[in-house]
């Protein structure tokens, strides 16, 4: 092929997307939505089923090619040490959600500590690789908790992927930054989730997730691509995420949990995984730590 062939080739044909892929490993009972139903003593009564969709996820990603990285939760770690060995063996990312899913803003810096210690403790003996990654649960590092990078950084974490900076009824931070930053004072980069701009009927532009969770199930499958190849166009690889529960329709339905959580959490489970393999499809998708190297310290 010429070189004006292979650049009207290239014209039609845009380098394909690299985008990074992530799971938070939790079971469907542990979520925020649940705290005022569920209490964690109550945990051990429910049916765990983190193994099974998690296990599908991982079947999932090797018949697609991609890799991801994992942020599993302490307890899920403590008690299924086979999904760690394998998230590692099938060559995903290991990282972590801290230790049974408390928000950072309802927890002391002490508490922050232990739980941050105590959770990549655990990993790295189960996975017997380096664990850099952090995720809030509930994306919960917020103006609340000004210690939260500092302690990061303390317990030797490289990076967090805690900010979703959307306007969202449960969190969101619309005002922090949309793009990968890095914080000098304690070395640790912040890697937000994917946001879309749009322009709303008014005129005004404004932020709505392009990275996954639950709007995922709810919006078109084309606003994310749509977001990922915006994420390119403005200089950031997409970073999407989802929960191993979110593909598992057979999830035992908890009672009493309020109207709006019931919607969020219920809504489309079982499309998601026909979903999950179509974006899997569209572009390809690699771990946090190898996607974002150039912003990780
Ligand atoms: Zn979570």
């Amino acid at each position: 092929m010429d070189e004006a062939a292979q650049r009207a080739q290239n014209a039609t044909n845009p380098a394909p997307i690299r985008g990074a892929m992530s799971i938070d490993v939790e079971d469907y009972y542990h979520v925020s939505g649940f705290e005022g139903v569920v209490q964690r003593a109550d945990w051990p009564n429910f049916e765990s089923r983190v193994a099974q969709s998690t296990n599908r996820l991982l079947d999932l990603f090797a018949a697609k090619g991609a890799k991801a990285t994992f942020f599993t939760l302490g307890v899920v770690a403590r008690d299924n040490p086979q999904i760690v060995r394998r998230i590692v063996e099938d060559g995903h990312e290991l990282a972590s959600h801290g230790w049974e899913h408390c928000r950072v803003f309802h927890e002391s810096r002490q508490e922050f500590r232990d739980e941050l210690r105590r959770t990549k403790h655990l990993l790295e003996d189960l996975g017997g690789v380096e664990v850099k990654g952090y995720r809030a649960p509930s994306f919960s590092i917020t103006a609340a908790t000004p210690w939260a990078f500092e302690e990061l950084a303390a317990t030797g974490h490289r990076y967090s992927s805690s900010a979703n900076p959307i306007t969202g009824n449960r969190y969101g931070c619309p005002e922090e930054p949309h793009t990968p930053w890095h914080d000098e004072a304690s070395g640790i980069s912040e890697i937000p989730i994917t946001t879309l701009k749009i322009r709303t009927l008014s005129g005004k532009t404004k932020r709505i997730s392009g990275g996954g969770g639950g709007y995922f199930r709810l919006l078109p499958g084309a606003l994310f691509r749509r977001a990922a190849e915006q994420s390119v166009a403005e200089g950031t690889p997409p970073n999407f995420y989802l929960h191993p529960w979110e593909i598992d329709p057979g999830q035992p339905r908890i009672k009493g949990i309020p109207l709006p959580s019931r919607l969020r959490h219920y809504a489309n489970l079982a499309q998601t995984e026909a979903r999950l393999a179509r974006h899997l499809q569209a572009f390809t998708w690699d771990r946090m730590d190898r996607v974002y190297a150039n912003w990780i310290a």
